[in-house]
């Protein structure tokens, strides 16, 4: 395996001057986010749009009549909710179904390494009463992918969002369903292109930029992954998701979302249980709990970015009232940059590399703009609490 150092400041296009937000804890090294003259980012900007200038009863007709264009009555499905049992797509899915009579097909594209808690999320929701179809592509394309997606994008995670981008639109097509039902624009709320804040849909041809980092599925023969084995994660054909009407909403443009209050939901109506330990490398419980592998994910974004998951957790938390930004700042420094040690053995072998590999391949991607070598190992030169140590606080 040959290690080359990586230019994650080019591929991103990431400021080399680092900025926080004033109100939150992210920076501005978060792809496609935007601070303005205030020094306040894009993300906490759009939520003073979501409480103060959206008329939600008006967004709530506006679901109510695609509902009405959707729903079909004749037994068969008419919305594709992307679900892995989680408390966002759940929350989607009752949703849809209970409030708006709809009739969901709730799809599930599998986790590389399923964990017992999110198995058991995803069971109890399909109890609660869901048709669910579960995506389960060839484990060990999968796993080769993981690999080469660790090294060539840092971030092992990647074969994973192909299939959960791509999945759900191929249900729509062969079910004959008009309409897919996301939770949140990732992009609007937690800080990127806004182009999509007050429109409801989102267009396929973002995807590749937005959730691919530029390289589609099939850039992967350059590697040696056959088409036939990369098909699973493959788009459809445009044009039979065109001639099929397929088209993309989230349901945060016509609800105002909050993650913690779909937590307080989904516990109550789809049988949702938290974790007992937080996830490594944040302070939650709830979020993001079905795969072993994903703690890597996180962390490779701490180290390409500076952006760990409590960075992202405390600044959406500080963003909907829930938390002050001390103690978001308070809890980036204590775990933002935590490495995820619980699953790591099984995640090398799941990569079938070795840990000197993955120490090397973390330092390929660590921009020089954001990390020192010292004596003591790496260490940010910009972080969020350096200006708390400022104060003499
Ligand atoms: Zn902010």
């Amino acid at each position: 395996m040959i290690i080359t150092k990586k230019d994650v400041t080019g591929q991103y296009n990431l400021p080399l001057e680092v900025k926080f937000c004033r109100r939150c804890t992210m920076s501005n090294q978060r792809p496609r986010i935007h601070f303005d003259e205030q020094g306040i980012c894009s993300a906490c900007r759009f939520s003073d749009v979501k409480r103060s200038k959206i008329d939600w009863s008006e967004r709530e007709r506006e679901l109510r009549d695609l509902c009405d264009r959707n729903r079909k009555n004749n037994g068969e499905y008419d919305v594709i909710v992307p679900c892995s049992g989680g408390k966002d797509g759940s929350f989607v899915a009752h949703q849809l179904k209970f409030e708006f009579g709809m009739n969901p097909l709730t799809v599930t594209w599998a986790p590389l390494q399923a964990t017992e808690i999110g198995r058991r999320n995803l069971d109890a929701f399909i109890q609660s009463g869901f048709d669910n179809i579960l995506g389960t592509p060839n484990g060990a394309v999968t796993r080769k992918l993981a690999r080469l997606a660790t090294q060539h994008m840092g971030d092992p995670f990647q074969p994973f969002i192909y299939g959960q981008t791509n999945f759900p639109l191929h249900m729509a097509v062969k079910h004959n369903v008009q309409l897919v039902m996301y939770g949140e624009n990732g992009e609007v709320e937690y800080g990127g292109d806004m182009k999509n804040a007050f429109r409801p849909t989102r267009d396929l041809e973002d995807h590749d930029k937005h959730y691919f980092s530029g390289l589609p599925v099939e850039f992967w023969t350059e590697h040696g992954v056959s088409l036939a084995d990369l098909k699973p994660f493959s788009a459809p054909n445009p044009e039979q998701v065109r001639s099929n009407k397929t088209e993309i909403h989230f349901l945060g443009y016509y609800k105002s979302w909050d993650p913690q209050e779909n937590y307080y939901y989904c516990r109550e109506h789809t049988g949702f249980t938290p974790n007992t330990e937080r996830s490594e490398g944040t302070y939650s419980k709830y979020a993001s709990l079905d795969d072993r592998i994903d703690g890597f994910h996180y962390y490779l974004g701490f180290i390409k970015f500076g952006i760990g998951r409590t960075t992202s957790d405390a600044s959406h938390e500080i963003r909907d009232g829930k938390i002050e930004r001390e103690e978001g700042i308070a809890l980036v420094r204590r775990y933002d940059g935590e490495f995820p040690e619980r699953y790591y053995k099984e995640f090398l072998e799941y990569c079938d590399i070795t840990d000197e590999q993955f120490r090397e391949i973390l330092d390929s991607w660590r921009p020089d703009h954001l990390w020192r070598k010292t004596s003591n190992g790496w260490e940010l030169k910009h972080a969020v609490w350096h200006e708390i140590d400022a104060l003499g606080t």
